[in-house]
């Protein structure tokens, strides 16, 4: 995996400059920056003018920390355990609060250690997963507010619906989730300190500026891609290239069975090249015999099934394949380049789980 800290902060500053004005980027990093590295690419977000982190749980979190990162970090999963939120404190991380339980608890929390514990509410518009109910934030709300070792910072959704793998279905989905956003924020307190409002993920922030509002939480196109898959005038550079070796070359009659189940047949006198990268890296097995390498500006067929650690190519028309040529599978190779949507269109992943399932048997390079 050859990680690019420029691509990242190339597309932070390019999103940073098209927010609506008073907007500013949130830069989601969770699982290990969906891939690439999570203090690699947090670093690179801030050079590009990210104002603030993003991750979904508490190690994630200290990991940013104990690299000596300063900036704010939103833990945006939710955290249950006592022992979750005195470590947060103790990190100086943002929980994401949604029960009256855990105000209480992180009220208690800071009150031992005389420290104000800044934390962020969040409320369901339309995605029934984390979150308080709509009718329960003035509550919430307010309880944080009269806290007295409680600082609410912000106040954030998340949509259902934005990207566009739901056309037709998306438009009014969104715009029903803004509207109840919007009959929320209305309702907040105005303290001295503004609360950072925010709703927006990647798909919103790209979709239109009416929903950036204080803040925008952005990972995929952080990364170089965009999930609405619209021209939209942002440059976008993909962060990521995934690179393997030939080990082996093989040249096999007409009539043979490739890999486990024969999936692929030779019809000819075939070259074949082994390379050692399979699904335990990430190449995931749905992409059997569908997908291609690049090499020196053209596309190879990979054939027969992915298997654990190994794949084949057929490189009966590209002689100029031998042991030890190093294969593109994602990313650019001369003009020609390969992204997750192009596995996308013939499997049933998406873009996010191509990026976030490479393992770490995968060495990371950072380019
Ligand atoms: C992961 C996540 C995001 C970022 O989503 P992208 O589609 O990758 O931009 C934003 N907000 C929340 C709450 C998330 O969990």
């Amino acid at each position: 995996m050859e990680v690019s800290p420029a691509a990242v902060e190339s597309n932070a500053r390019n999103l940073s400059r098209n927010l609506a004005e008073g907007s500013s980027l949130m830069a989601v990093v969770k699982a290990d920056g969906y891939g690439h590295g999570a203090v690699t690419v947090a670093k690179a977000a801030l050079r590009g003018f990210a104002c603030g982190l993003g991750v979904a749980t508490l190690p994630e979190g200290i990991q940013l920390r104990k690299a000596g990162i300063r900036a704010p970090i939103l833990v945006m999963g939710n955290l249950s355990q006592v022992d979750e939120l005195r470590s947060c404190l103790h990190w100086e991380l943002m929980p994401t609060i949604s029960t009256k339980r855990e105000v209480f608890l992180c009220n208690q929390l800071a009150n031992g250690t005389g420290r104000n514990f800044p934390v962020q509410v969040k409320f369901d518009t339309g995605m029934s997963r984390l979150g308080c109910e709509l009718g329960e934030v003035p509550d919430l709300v307010s309880e944080i507010v009269n806290s007295s070792y409680l600082n609410l910072k912000g106040a954030y959704s998340h949509l259902a619906m934005a990207d566009g793998s739901f056309p037709g279905k998306a438009a009014s989905v969104t715009q029903q989730q803004q509207e109840k956003f919007q009959d929320v924020i209305r309702t907040l307190p105005h303290q001295p300190d503004r609360l950072c409002v925010h709703l927006a993920n990647s798909a919103g922030t790209l979709r239109d500026p009416k929903f950036h509002y204080d803040m925008v939480r952005v990972g995929l196109a952080l990364y170089g891609h965009n999930p609405i898959q619209t021209g939209c005038g942002i440059g976008l550079v993909p962060a990521l290239a995934v690179k393997a070796k030939v080990t082996l070359i093989r040249e096999v009659p007409q009539g043979v069975g490739v890999s486990y189940g024969h999936l692929f047949i030779t019809s000819r006198f075939s070259r074949l090249a082994v390379v050692g990268i399979g699904y335990a890296d990430g190449i995931s097995r749905s992409l059997s015999g569908r997908i291609f390498a690049l090499f020196q500006n053209r596309r190879i067929p990979q054939v027969g099934a992915i298997t654990m650690d190994q794949l084949v190519l057929d490189v009966t028309d590209h002689q100029n394949v031998e042991v030890g040529s190093v294969v593109t599978l994602l990313g650019k190779d001369g003009d020609e380049i390969i992204t997750p949507q192009d596995w996308c269109n013939v499997s049933d992943l998406i873009p996010w789980e191509v990026l976030c399932g490479f393992k770490h048997r995968l060495p990371r390079l950072v380019a």
